[in-house]
């Protein structure tokens, strides 16, 4: 049986189990993927660990993504957002990916959000928003990132070949916008947004990162004013579908594991 897993800490309430389980029943592999909960100083053992046993491959999850980028031969894209998600010990080394990036511009693409010649606001500048800046500083028009310390956004912005600014400066950035992103953690667990009701318009995209809850306050806000919902859901649902497909070489289940994500999500 090919084992794959999750190493985090905590990791208990992971959603990843279910669906990366739905996708090996869906595609027939037999394949079980399990969590694992080392501590921080045990992290290099544990990866070493897991390729000497034939664990096939392993997500990556908090507080890890960033110390795993030394341990394993990252990718381009991993490299430069400075945090792996995705580890493939199928080879002979351990290769770190990081399919935020990728999960991000898949749930765009899904629902068939363009990117080219767009104008796009990002909210926040820690490890989402650096994946979904990633993703989309390339093919957007005009990208522009807004976070509470203005100096990580104008950093980010900076590697990106975007422009900084501070999150009370959101609501004018969004006026000339097509595309938001909210990549902080405002609204997981709370009934708030990042930004003004009144800043959102009908010819907007909004996309959450946020997924608990999936109807985030912003997401109700710009539902409210008629404009297109994203929720959080989907960029986890496509990270773990190239997650899968790095892995096994095979199309993702994607409904299959939507499902089972949306179930899992329902129960948290
Ligand atoms: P992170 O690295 O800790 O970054 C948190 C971000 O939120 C920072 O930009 C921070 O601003 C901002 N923030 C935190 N509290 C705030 C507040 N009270 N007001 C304004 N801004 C605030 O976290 P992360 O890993 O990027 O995760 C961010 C969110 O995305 C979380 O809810 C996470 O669950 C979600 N996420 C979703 C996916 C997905 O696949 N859907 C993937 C990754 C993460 P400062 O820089 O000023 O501190």
């Amino acid at each position: 049986m090919d084992v794959f897993g999750l190493v985090g800490n905590p990791v208990g309430h992971s959603l990843s189990p279910p669906m990366h389980e739905a996708a090996f029943e869906a595609r027939e592999l037999d394949a079980t993927y399990v969590t694992f909960e080392p501590d921080e100083s045990d992290l290099s053992a544990a990866i070493e660990g897991a390729a000497a046993l034939g664990i096939e491959g392993l997500n990556v999850t908090i507080p890890f993504k960033e110390a795993v980028l030394e341990l394993v031969t990252p990718t381009e894209t991993a490299r430069r957002i400075g945090a792996v998600n995705t580890i493939d010990l199928t080879g002979p080394r351990a290769t770190g990916y990081n399919t935020d990036a990728a999960g991000a511009r898949r749930a765009l693409a899904h629902h068939d959000v363009s990117l080219a010649g767009s104008d796009v606001v990002i909210l926040g500048a820690g490890g989402a928003a650096r994946a979904v800046a990633f993703a989309v500083a390339e093919r957007a028009e005009r990208l522009r990132i807004a976070n509470r310390t203005t100096e990580r956004a104008v950093d980010l912005a900076e590697a990106v070949g975007a422009s900084g600014h501070g999150l009370d400066e959101a609501a004018d950035l969004l006026e000339e916008a097509d595309l938001l992103v909210n990549a902080t953690s405002v609204g997981m667990r709370e009934d708030r947004s990042p930004v003004p009701a009144d800043a959102l318009h009908e010819d907007l995209v909004v996309m959450d990162a946020v997924y608990a809850p999936l109807s985030t306050r912003l997401l109700q806000d710009a539902e409210g004013v008629g404009a297109t919902t994203i929720d959080g859901g989907w960029m986890l649902l496509y990270q773990g579908v190239e997650a899968f497909e790095i892995w096994t070489g095979l199309d993702a289940p994607v409904d299959e594991m939507n499902q089972a994500l949306r179930t899992a999500l329902e129960r948290q």
